[in-house]
């Protein structure tokens, strides 16, 4: 069974597209989205449409809490070194323009998902395993172990960081995603190709190239 975990697509559908494609090339049986569809970006209604219309299992980000609540101290959680003015301007921005069905559809997003598949437990969240603005980072081993341990799987996938990586700790896997539509480690949209089988997990991350220039003349058009 080939399962594809996708994070933090913050509102960039050239990157989502892209992806999609990506799973349908690799044979992806099923798909869960991490959390964050919607981010300071221009195509945040196109990427819940998406997301509704093919009916995509997905969690609750950062970014998406603070989006049906108007709750900024979320987004200041998540980017403390941002500035907290730009913050709340940016959020009543992405609020004003996000179409009432799809706030309505964010609102009603679980923050967890707990499956097994081929005899393998997943704990699915967006940050750690209980808290949306605390992600999980490569180089830290106590946190990949800690995380585990919380999640009380043998896989824990989630995102928020931007940063994706699959580390082993003891016999279970950490798995972050990255982020489709905005990585903070390539240009290129990643996310995790998980393969799981009579109760052995293994999971690769995939790079996946788009059109990064026409993105960015979107997002530059809605700045002005
Ligand atoms: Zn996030």
């Amino acid at each position: 069974m080939k399962l594809a975990l996708l994070g933090c697509i913050h509102g960039n559908p050239w990157a989502f597209e892209a992806v999609l494609e990506d799973l349908a090339r690799m044979g992806v049986q099923e798909r869960y989205l991490l959390g964050d569809l919607v981010g300071d970006a221009p195509g945040n209604n196109d990427v819940v449409a998406e997301v509704r219309k093919r009916n995509l299992s997905a969690l609750m980000g950062h970014w998406d809490a603070a989006c049906v609540t108007g709750d900024a101290s979320l987004l200041r959680e998540g980017a403390p070194e941002a500035d907290p003015e730009g913050l709340r301007n940016a959020l009543a921005r992405v609020r004003g323009a996000l179409e009432p069905t799809h706030q309505a559809f964010l609102l009603g997003l679980p923050k967890s998902l707990r499956l097994t598949v081929e005899g393998v437990r997943l704990h699915l969240a967006h940050g750690s395993p209980h808290r949306l603005t605390v992600g999980v980072a490569p180089e830290d081993a106590a946190a990949h172990r800690a995380s585990l341990e919380a999640a009380r799987a043998d896989v824990f996938g989630c995102a928020h960081t931007h940063r994706a990586f699959v580390a082993r700790a003891g016999p279970g896997l950490v798995v972050n995603a990255g982020s489709v539509g905005q990585s903070a480690d390539g240009p290129e949209a990643s996310y995790a190709l998980v393969t799981l089988e009579s109760g052995k997990a293994e999971a690769v991350i995939r790079r996946v190239a788009y059109d990064v220039a026409a993105w960015q003349k979107a997002r530059a058009a809605a700045e002005r």
